[in-house]
């Protein structure tokens, strides 16, 4: 009698504690700042602007507009990670209640914490083009001190290092929103992604808007649509991964190669390489955002 009591409350135990196959969607959203809708000058992207608290309005509507077609899309969990600067940017009180804030830039997978291969999809939200590229609005890697960045000789931006980390945890990218220019960038590293284009860059500094509710719009549809079509992969993971790095400057590299196993390659150049890319990962962000030469 005991024992038939104790089978029965531990399946009934199981049966409540174990989830179900049919479980809903878990979406993961990295939300940048310089590919947000409506954004578009110097005086938008940090504390010292003048145009700052509108921006930060502008960032959680764009992310809302994510959330929402996550949602639409099945989701039952959303984390944010608030990607940008101070990575502070995003208030709490302006987002949808549905989904969990990550917020403060001390972070070892910065752009990318919280991630792990219990998520089904991630979506990149204001996402802009890498250091170097001719158009792109605010084209830069990092932190402004980086002139290239490749991993395993590929020349990626902030777009291409995300996925590189979303793949090695097999969750794919199902969503990039951005101007043009990084749009078409972050696809080459996440080819299957939905590309939802914001604005168009002119040249670095000029940039043709669309309206914020067509934006909000396309962004929501392109989220829904990338999260209904997610199919987690297996993880992809090379070798070893070589990370060559070209600053912008001679001081950072000189102080990079107290590093064991740094080598400087140019006298504007590092290369390294782990064996994974998690650690990968966060030493490129130690070196271009940790080191401070002055
Ligand atoms: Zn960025």
């Amino acid at each position: 009698m005991r024992i038939q009591f104790f089978v029965a409350f531990a399946a009934f135990v199981l049966s409540v504690t174990v989830p179900s196959a049919q479980a809903g969607k878990k979406v993961y959203i990295s939300v940048d700042l310089e590919g947000i809708s409506g954004v578009s000058g110097d005086d938008q992207t940090g504390p010292a602007g003048a145009e700052y608290g509108r921006t930060r309005k502008l960032m959680a509507e764009d992310a809302n507009a994510a959330i929402r077609g996550a949602f639409d899309a099945g989701a039952t969990e959303v984390l944010v990670n608030d990607s940008h600067g101070s990575h502070r940017n995003l208030l709490p009180e302006d987002l949808d209640p549905r989904a969990r804030l990550i917020t403060h830039n001390f972070k070892r997978h910065g752009m990318m914490e919280g991630l792990d291969d219990t998520f089904d999809a991630i979506l990149f939200v204001g996402y802009h083009a890498k250091a170097g590229a001719s158009r792109g609005l605010f084209a830069h890697t990092g932190s402004g001190v980086v002139g290239d960045l490749q991993i395993n000789g590929i020349s990626v931006g902030e777009g291409g290092m995300n996925a590189a980390l979303a793949s090695w945890y097999g969750v794919p990218v199902v969503m990039v929103s951005g101007d043009d220019v990084a749009v078409a960038e972050v696809k080459e590293s996440a080819p299957a992604a939905q590309g939802v284009v914001v604005k168009r860059a002119i040249n670095v500094r000029a940039v043709e808007l669309d309206s914020l509710v067509t934006a909000r719009k396309s962004i929501q549809a392109g989220a829904r649509a990338g999260v209904t079509a997610a199919r987690k992969t297996a993880p992809v993971r090379q070798s070893t991964y070589r990370v060559e790095l070209r600053y912008r400057n001679f001081t950072y590299p000189e102080v990079a190669t107290a590093f064991r196993e740094i080598e400087l390659i140019a006298p504007d150049t590092i290369a390294f390489s782990r064996e994974t890319m998690p650690e990968a990962y966060r030493l490129i962000r130690v070196l271009y955002r940790f080191i401070n030469p002055d």
